[in-house]
């Protein structure tokens, strides 16, 4: 409806000044923290730690704000599904193990994708992390290659804390978190890094039971 449509101009305004302030924010931040880092060399200084971790947080925000607005250098190539999601299982394998957590992979069929390799990497580890994130006292997360019709399925399905029908209906706006730690662009990103491939996210979820996430990929020429 024309509702909506405002709505996602608006939408899409807010992201362009987001990205736009998070540009101009990025060097006086890069400033002041190298300042400081030279000042707590001189003297031993309150709180350093506690202002350099906020400072960190700070500029993962515009970090994050700054990948939206790089389509520039974006490259579509034609690459297979496997070798990016192991790349990332592989990351992940410590921390996962760390935490109690196991990683189920099951690749029943996978394929050739039209996609830019370090935006999937980027949708792969953020979600990923929230299901790590989701598993404080362990679980697991179950990682499945499959077809669906046209379409590369990748789906993480964990046994973690899972959602409110509130939290799944506000996931992929900017800033909305239950997390202390958070900052809710996570899914932000994936939301526009799958858009961009012209694939679909699927996310189901009950509380106390888990989160499964189902991204749908076109598949491309072999
Ligand atoms: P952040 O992780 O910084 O909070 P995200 O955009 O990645 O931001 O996620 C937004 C919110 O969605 C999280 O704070 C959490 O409440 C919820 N969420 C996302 N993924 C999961 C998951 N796998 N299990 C439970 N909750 C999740
Ligand atoms: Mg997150």
């Amino acid at each position: 409806t024309e509702e909506m449509l405002r709505h996602t101009e608006k939408l899409v305004f807010a992201g362009q000044i987001a990205v736009g302030i998070a540009h101009e924010i990025r060097n006086p931040l890069t400033t002041v923290k190298g300042m400081l880092q030279l000042a707590e060399k001189d003297t031993r200084m309150r709180h350093y730690d506690l202002i350099m971790s906020e400072l960190e947080r700070m500029n993962l925000i515009v970090s994050e704000f700054l990948i939206l607005g790089k389509p520039q250098v974006v490259h579509f190539l034609q690459e297979r599904c496997l070798p990016i999601l192991e790349e990332v299982l592989n990351l992940f394998e410590i921390e996962a193990s760390l935490n109690g957590i196991t990683l189920d992979f099951q690749n029943k069929r996978d394929h050739v994708i039209r996609c830019d390799r370090n935006q999937i990497k980027q949708v792969f580890m953020n979600i990923l992390k929230n299901a790590v994130e989701a598993m404080p006292y362990g679980g697991s997360v179950q990682i499945l290659l499959d077809t669906e019709g046209a379409y590369q399925l990748i789906r993480f399905a964990d046994t973690g804390v899972g959602m409110t029908d509130d939290v799944l209906q506000r996931l992929g706006e900017p800033f909305h978190t239950t997390k202390p730690e958070g900052n809710g662009l996570g899914m932000m990103i994936v939301k526009k890094i799958i858009e961009a491939h012209k694939g679909r996210l699927v996310i189901t979820s009950a509380v106390h039971e888990g989160t499964t996430v189902d991204i749908y990929l076109p598949i491309g020429q072999a």
